[in-house]
Parts: C-alpha cells; sequence; structure tokens
C-alpha cells in the first residue's frame, strides 16, 4: 500500500493536503476482511475494529477523528487500486 499526498484548494481557496492510498485488489480484501481503518488525515492504518463503512473513528496516530473504514474510503474515492495485469 502506497500513501499519496495530494494538494488542493478547498471551497475558501486555501490549500489542504488530501491523503490518497493506492494499493491491490488483495490489500483492500485483506484490510476489509481484518477490519482495518484509514485514517485520511496522517495515512496512519488502524489495525482492527473499523467497520468496513465505519466514519470519522478517533486515530491513534494523531488524534483527530479521521478513522474511515476501507470501504468507505473507496467509496469516497480515497483508494485507488494499482494497474490489474
Ligand atoms: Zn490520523
Amino acid at each position: 500500500m502506497n500513501i499519496v499526498k495530494v494538494k488542493k484548494l478547498n471551497r475558501q481557496g486555501k490549500e489542504i493536503e488530501l491523503i490518497r492510498f493506492t494499493m491491490s485488489e488483495t490489500e483492500f480484501r485483506d484490510l476489509s476482511n481484518e477490519y482495518s481503518g484509514l485514517c485520511l488525515f496522517c495515512g496512519e492504518t488502524t489495525e482492527c475494529g473499523v467497520e468496513p463503512d465505519a466514519e470519522r473513528y478517533e486515530c491513534e496516530g494523531c488524534g483527530r477523528d479521521g478513522v474511515f473504514g476501507v470501504e468507505q474510503c473507496l467509496i469516497m474515492g480515497r483508494i485507488e487500486f494499482e494497474g490489474t495485469n
């Protein structure tokens, strides 16, 4: 899994940093099965206890409510699958 940081302008015209994840479909399935979550603020992976559709759980890494389930991250466009051969 790779973490990509993307700079974007928000509605107020201020530059913000978004985090995106690149992974294979196998990695995605594993994360989903293990109830892992991803923090959209710092990129930290929460190992377990995050339902795939969870939203805004507290992150152990940065302390903000940025942990989302992997299915939810996919719906939000934050996960991209690596090139399938
Ligand atoms: Zn975090």
